[in-house]
């Protein structure tokens, strides 16, 4: 039986902990409960917003349309060899938690995504990435139900055009599909992805022969602390911005007048450019603005100091973007969902 709940405050459900209400709320538990709500209630049509953890989302409103919460939970190993293990885990089950747990069994694969706020189910969306890793690399697929016509379908790989934080999720079916369930394919036999410089750095030769998947997750764990404001002590999305891709004759230009740009060269000639440099040489970090800001030891991630409006974090972001155009002639776009 679904519970729907009308005004249903959203300050506990979003990262950025920000007052909201949303028109109507409901628990989704499982798979009945999605059916029921889709061909009994009909809310096709309506606004909708399928929230995991709400670590990649800014209200700035009230939403005026259906809150659907992912709270499928279930972790099942499909299949199991030598070398691999299937495993499946439900859409709402906390994303660091499996991480911690196909750790503890010794599988390698997801250790360096470890401690990334949010769900299972809302991984694949954005296709989440962090220390030289993107989930897609060990996704097998996932199975989602169409909120139109209650149809559940496999997306492989393939199906879901993932790309820099980036799915067909996000793009093209953009609204037409909730989640359900996520496989991974994950190693039995060591498989330390170690090229992001300071988790290199963190293991000396020796250590690398014999590292756990468990050393790597700790390392992460570590780093992560030390640098990414803990969203229960201060209100955050993580990276508010995602990091520019330019063409290589553009980037030129820049270098010239920006000796020190960092960049990351792109397999089909393009070059990523970190966003939180270019905010950071343009005076933001740290700078308190009302009841927002930008954090002090990362200029990507803007932060709620103090009960702020979600309209406030949004003009500050606006204010960024509009000083990054007019500097360095960037467009950064938010990686960010604000509504
Ligand atoms: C401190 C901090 C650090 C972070 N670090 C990283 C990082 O290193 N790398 C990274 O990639 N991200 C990072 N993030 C962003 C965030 O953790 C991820 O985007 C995460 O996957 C969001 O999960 P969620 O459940 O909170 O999604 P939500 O914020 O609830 O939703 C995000 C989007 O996914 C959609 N969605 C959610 N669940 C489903 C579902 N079941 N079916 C269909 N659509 C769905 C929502 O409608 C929305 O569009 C960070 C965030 C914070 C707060």
């Amino acid at each position: 039986m679904l519970n729907i709940i009308e005004h249903q405050d959203l300050t506990l459900f979003n990262t950025f902990g920000i007052k909201a209400k949303a028109q109507k709320f409901v628990s989704i538990n499982s798979v009945l409960d999605i059916k029921e709500l889709i061909l009994k209630e009909k809310i096709f049509g309506n606004k909708i917003l399928i929230l995991g953890g709400g670590s990649n989302v800014l209200f700035t409103q009230d939403f005026d349309g259906w809150v659907l919460h992912n709270e499928i939970s279930g972790t099942d190993i499909l299949e199991e060899n030598d070398d691999f293990v299937l495993i499946q885990a439900g859409g709402g089950e906390n994303w660091s938690d499996f991480v911690d747990y196909t750790v503890a069994h010794n599988l390698w694969g997801l250790e360096n995504l470890s401690l990334i706020p949010g769900t299972v189910g809302a991984a694949p969306v954005q296709n989440i990435g962090a220390y030289g890793i993107e989930q897609k690399e060990h996704f097998t697929n996932l199975e989602a139900i169409n909120l139109k016509t209650g149809e559940i379908i496999s997306f492989t790989n393939n199906n879901c055009l993932f790309g820099y934080r980036s799915s067909i999720f996000k793009t093209t079916e953009k609204g037409n599909w909730f989640i359900l369930n996520v496989t991974y394919r994950l190693n039995k036999k060591s498989h330390p992805v170690l090229n992001y410089a300071p988790l290199k750095a963190a293991f000396t030769e020796v250590d690398q022969k014999n590292i756990k998947a468990s050393d790597i997750s700790q390392k992460v764990k570590d780093i992560r602390n030390s640098k990414l404001p803990d969203p229960k002590v201060l209100g955050n999305a993580g990276s508010f911005f995602k990091n520019p891709v330019i063409s290589q004759e553009q980037f030129k230009l820049l270098q010239g007048e920006f000796p020190e740009i960092p960049s990351y060269p792109q397999e089909n000639g393009t070059v990523k450019v970190p966003a939180g440099w270019l905010i950071e040489q343009s005076g933001w970090k740290g700078k308190k603005y009302g009841n927002t800001g930008v954090h002090d030891k990362q200029a990507l991630v803007l932060v709620n100091h103090d009960n702020a409006k979600g309209s406030e974090v949004k003009k500050l972001a606006l204010q960024i973007q509009s000083d990054i155009k007019n500097r360095f002639n960037i467009t950064i776009e938010p990686e960010v969902l604000m509504l």
